[in-house]
């Protein structure tokens, strides 16, 4: 990744399938020629430096009941509180509907990365990944945000890692099996409930033994520190940031920075405006200081070798600053304006990612 014209930037977190499962197939096309939707397209991602990036499967609201799948969103219900913002926690939802749409989700990015004829490439190794970037192809790794479509046996496991899993988080912001997702708070602590279940232990140490990166982003306090406890691999956030910035229930507390930097773990940082600001603002007009300012907390706390970016494109508000994919370069811009140099932001674009990877995947 040496010789690129910009630096190419490995991104933590995006929900681009969702987007293109609620846009219908005729959208891959959009996708890969460019139609401008969402904060994700191939040319965007030239355009930016995007190089590859956790592409998750997010499985929307739905029941078994449900004909196909449900496309609409997470409708979450905010409630304005005093100074800040609470949301009820989603339900739990149907493991049969769970899988139907993770199936879905999954053969619709087969489907896409053949129809790219060589520009978009899912990887499955450091190797791959690396000579992806460098060939010019837009290297995907395939997320599942939250482990519904994962049955207690760990059946699917097996099967979707030979697929191309490489990364999982055990829970989104709901309760399941494995254990119970944050609900989204503010001002509040990520100490909102109970962990992991022994079902959720047992798929952390399926996950060691295969490879997969163990996502902590979206699991409560108690649900870090159990995988903290057991996870033989560094410990990654995958689209979060400073608790102590932006005192959201999303957002990592100095004592979890501490154990992430403790482990070699990483922290990409997400750009969602409102898990940045210290006023938790869903705020676009949100100023690319405060995008900084987190990137200088985070990088006191875990080491420059630790951070990383987790976007949240297609998934969350971002500031205007940035825009989409396209508008990468303008973050870098204002790093180095504050003083990263060329070997720091590296570190920050790609080169921690790739590091935690060697020291996470199998191979
Ligand atoms: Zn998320």
């Amino acid at each position: 990744m040496a010789n690129a014209p910009t630096i190419p930037i490995l991104d933590g977190h995006n929900d681009t399938l969702l987007r293109l499962l609620r846009a219908g197939r005729e959208a891959d096309d959009g996708f890969l020629d460019g139609d401008g939707a969402g904060h994700i397209d191939l040319p965007r991602t030239r355009a930016g430096g995007l190089a590859g990036g956790f592409f998750a499967v997010f499985v929307p609201p739905g029941s078994a009941a449900d004909d196909g799948v449900r496309v609409g969103g997470p409708s979450l219900d905010v409630e304005i509180t005093d100074g800040g913002y609470e949301v009820p926690l989603s339900p739990p939802i149907d493991g049969d509907y769970a899988r139907r749409a993770t199936l879905a989700m999954v053969a619709r990015l087969f489907r896409l990365e053949e129809r790219s004829a060589g520009r978009l490439r899912v990887v499955r190794t450091v190797d791959e990944l690396v000579t992806t970037v460098e060939g010019g192809a837009l290297a995907v790794i395939l997320h599942l945000e939250g482990a519904e479509a994962i049955d207690p046996e760990l059946d699917a496991l097996e099967v979707f890692y030979r697929a191309g899993l490489r990364s999982l988080g055990p829970v989104w912001s709901r309760p399941n099996a494995f254990g119970h997702g944050v609900p989204f708070r503010f001002p509040a602590s990520p100490d909102t409930g109970p962990g992991l279940t022994a079902a959720g232990r047992d798929l952390v140490r399926a996950c060691n033994r295969l490879g997969i990166l163990v996502d902590l982003s979206h699991l409560n306090e108690r649900g870090f520190w159990d995988v903290a406890a057991l996870s033989t691999a560094p410990l990654v956030a995958s689209h979060s940031a400073a608790h102590a910035i932006c005192p959201s229930t999303r957002n990592l507390t100095d004592r979890q920075l501490h154990a992430i930097k403790e482990s070699d773990g990483l922290v990409g940082m997400n750009f969602e405006v409102s898990a940045l600001r210290p006023d938790g603002f869903d705020e676009p007009e949100t100023p690319l200081d405060v995008l900084v300012r987190q990137v200088d907390y985070l990088v006191a706390r875990l080491g420059i070798e630790r951070v990383g970016f987790g976007s949240d494109f297609d998934g969350a508000t971002m500031p205007r600053a940035i825009g989409d994919a396209a508008g990468l370069p303008r973050l870098l811009a204002a790093l180095r304006a504050h003083g990263y140099d060329d070997a720091a932001l590296r570190q920050l674009a790609h080169e921690n990612w790739l590091r935690v990877l060697r020291q996470t995947w199998r191979e």
